[in-house]
C-alpha cells in the first residue's frame, strides 16, 4: 500500500452523517443543508484521505450563501422510499427486476401495477358494496399528469384497471388502446359489470402539495359515494407505495449490509464474491431455494435477450409512436457496424445497437425489464445480450453478474433514488450504467474491488445528468442515452480492470451520496417535467 493510501481511514463510514457533522452550525445557515453539506464534505475527506479542514477549505460556499435555485418540492417524510436508508438492504431480485409495458417504469409500469392492485382489492369487496358500484376513476397528479400523455400513462392505468397483469399484458392490447382510444371495456366486479374507458383516467393537477411527484388516486364510486379509494405513489423503478404503506415483513439477510463497503467486506472476509453474498441474502430474506432464485434470474435474462432480438428485427421504416416521428435505427446501426473495418468499432457499434434495440422496444410501449427503470431499459439488456449471445459467456456468470448489478441498484435505491422525477436521468441511465459495469466485471470474474470500482466509475460519470424528454416521450434523449450508458459501462469496466484497483480514489458509497445530494439540489425543471433542457430547445415540425 502506498504512503498516500495509508492516509485513508477505512473504519469511517462515509454514509453516516453523524460522524461528520461538527457541533457548531454557522449562524444563518439552515441545519438540514448544513448537515448534508457536512456529510458530503466528510465523505469527500474520507475519499481523498484529507482532513476535514483541508477539504472544507476547498469546498464551495454553503447553499445558503449561493444564488437561490428553484427548489424541487420535498418528498413526504412518511414515504418508505424516504425512510428506507437506515437499516440493511432488504430488496430482492423479484421486486427489483420487473417486466412490464414501456416506456417508463414510473409512468407506465408503476401506474399499471397501481391500478391492477386496486382492481384486485376491489374484487375482494363485499357483494352488497359491489352491487352499488357505478364507476371506476383514476386521477393522475404531479409528474404523472405533466408528462403522462407522452408516456401513455392513461393506457397503462386503464389496462391495470380492467385486470390485465403488467408482466403478461399483450403489447397489442396497449397498441390497440393507442390506435382506437374510444374503446369501452366491461370490468367484472362480483355480480356487477362497470364500463371503463380512457375517459375514466383523468390528467389532474400538475402542481400541488403531493407526497411524491408521481401521485395518483383510484376510486370505486356509487354515484357520488366513495366505496373504495386509495392514494398511491409510483416511486421509481416500477416500485409502488400507497397512503399508510408499510413495507412487507422479511427475514433477516444472512449478510446484512447498508453500504458497498460492508457488502464488499462480507465478500472479502468469506473469500467469495459479491454475487455469492447476494445469492445467500436472497435465499435468507425470501426463504426461496437457490434454484428458485436462479430460475427467476433466468426469466429476466431471457426477457432481456428477447427484447434486444425483437428490437433488432424492426426495420428502419418503422416509426415510433408519438409526435417526434423517430425512425427505428437499431437494425441499421447493427448491420453497418458489422461492416466496420476495425474490430473495436464493430464492438462499440454492436453494443450501441443492442441498447438502441431494447430502448426502441420501450419507446413502442412493448414489454421491457426495469433495470432499474423503463427509460434505461436498453442498458443492461445490451450487455447481457453481448456477453451471452455474442461472446457466449457461461450463463452462470451472467446470473452472478445480474446479482452484482442488483446490489448496485439496491444501494442506489436505498440511499438515493431510481426516479427521474426525484433525481433526473442520473438516477435512471446513471444507475443502469453502474449496474451494467458491475455485471460485466462479475461476468469476467473480477475481484470485488474491481466490481465496485467499475460500478463507481460508471455512476460518477453520469452525475448531474438531467431528465428532459422531448414532448414528454421517452425517446429523445432516452434511446440514444441507453447506448451511451451501455458503452460507458464497458469503458468503466475497461478502466477498472486495467488500473491498480487499490488506487481507485473514489469509493462507490461516496458517489451514491453525491447522487442523492445532486438529486436534492437539482432544479425541478430537470426532473421529468419536460419544462427545460432539450424538451424546450428541440422544435418539432
Ligand atoms: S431523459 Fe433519462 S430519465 Fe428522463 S425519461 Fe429519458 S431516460 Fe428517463
Amino acid at each position: 500500500m502506498s504512503k498516500r493510501e495509508n492516509v485513508r481511514d477505512d473504519n469511517r463510514d462515509p454514509l453516516d452523517p453523524s460522524a461528520q457533522v461538527p457541533s457548531k452550525i454557522p449562524a444563518g445557515l439552515d441545519r438540514r443543508k448544513f448537515v448534508m453539506r457536512s456529510a458530503v464534505i466528510g465523505a469527500a475527506a474520507v475519499m481523498n484521505g484529507c482532513t476535514r479542514v483541508e477539504t472544507e477549505r476547498g469546498a464551495p460556499p454553503p447553499a445558503a450563501e449561493a444564488a437561490p435555485a428553484a427548489a424541487a418540492p420535498p418528498l413526504s417524510a412518511d414515504l418508505n422510499v424516504v425512510k428506507k436508508g437506515s437499516g440493511p438492504v432488504l430488496t430482492t431480485v423479484d421486486e427489483f427486476y420487473k417486466v412490464g409495458p414501456g416506456p417508463s417504469s414510473s409512468h407506465t409500469i408503476g401506474p399499471m401495477r397501481i391500478t391492477y392492485d386496486f382492481y384486485q382489492q376491489a374484487t375482494k369487496l363485499p357483494a352488497d358494496k359491489l352491487d352499488k358500484a357505478t364507476k371506476l376513476q383514476v386521477n393522475l397528479f404531479g409528474s404523472l399528469s405533466a408528462t403522462g400523455k407522452g408516456h401513455g400513462t392513461e393506457r397503462a392505468a386503464l389496462a391495470g384497471l380492467v385486470g390485465k397483469e403488467p408482466a403478461t399484458v399483450d403489447p397489442k392490447f396497449l397498441d390497440g388502446l393507442r390506435d382506437k382510444p374510444d374503446q369501452v371495456f366491461p370490468v367484472k366486479l362480483g355480480n356487477k359489470s362497470i364500463d371503463v374507458s380512457l375517459k375514466d383516467v383523468i390528467y389532474d393537477a400538475t402542481k400541488g402539495d403531493f407526497k411524491h411527484p408521481n401521485t395518483m388516486t383510484v376510486k370505486l364510486l356509487a354515484g357520488n359515494e366513495v366505496l373504495l379509494e386509495q392514494e398511491y405513489y409510483s416511486v421509481g423503478g416500477g416500485f409502488i407505495e400507497w397512503k399508510g404503506y408499510t413495507p412487507p415483513t422479511k427475514n433477516p439477510p444472512k449478510y446484512p449490509f447498508r453500504t458497498m463497503k460492508e457488502l464488499r467486506a462480507h465478500a472479502d472476509t468469506n473469500k467469495t464474491t459479491i454475487a455469492k453474498i447476494m445469492l445467500a441474502n436472497e435465499t435468507s430474506i425470501t426463504g426461496k431455494s437457490e434454484a428458485e432464485v436462479n430460475a427467476f434470474i433466468d426469466k429476466i435474462i431471457n426477457a432481456m435477450v428477447a427484447t434486444v432480438k425483437s428490437g433488432l428485427s424492426m426495420s428502419e421504416d418503422d416509426v415510433l409512436p408519438g409526435p417526434i416521428k423517430l425512425h427505428s435505427k437499431a437494425a441499421t446501426v447493427y448491420k453497418r457496424a458489422m461492416d466496420d473495418k476495425y474490430q473495436s468499432d464493430r464492438g462499440i457499434g454492436a453494443l450501441s445497437a443492442f441498447a438502441l434495440a431494447a430502448s426502441e422496444e420501450n419507446g413502442r410501449g412493448h414489454l421491457v425489464i426495469t433495470a432499474p427503470t423503463g427509460g434505461s431499459a436498453g442498458v443492461m439488456p445490451s450487455l447481457v445480450y453481448g456477453l451471452l449471445e455474442v461472446r457466449k459467456i457461461d450463463r452462470q456468470k451472467i446470473r452472478d453478474g445480474m446479482l452484482a448489478a442488483a446490489a448496485v441498484g439496491y444501494l442506489c435505491k436505498h440511499h438515493a433514488t431510481l426516479s427521474a422525477a426525484e433525481g433526473g436521468c442520473q438516477a435512471e441511465i446513471g444507475v443502469a450504467s453502474s449496474m451494467a459495469a458491475a455485471l460485466v466485471a462479475t461476468a469476467y470474474d473480477a475481484e470485488s474491488r474491481i466490481v465496485e470500482n467499475a460500478a463507481e466509475s460508471a455512476l460518477e460519470h453520469h452525475l448531474g445528468m438531467t431528465c428532459d424528454p422531448v414532448a414528454g416521450y421517452v425517446q429523445v434523449p432516452c434511446i440514444e442515452r441507453c447506448a451511451f450508458g451501455a458503452v460507458k459501462a464497458w469503458t468503466a469496466y475497461a478502466i477498472a480492470s486495467n488500473e491498480i484497483a487499490s488506487r481507485h480514489r473514489v469509493d462507490f458509497d461516496a458517489t451514491v451520496i453525491a447522487l442523492a445530494e445532486t438529486a436534492r439540489d437539482m432544479n425541478s425543471k430537470y426532473k421529468e417535467t419536460s419544462e427545460a433542457g432539450l424538451a424546450l430547445s428541440v422544435t418539432l415540425c
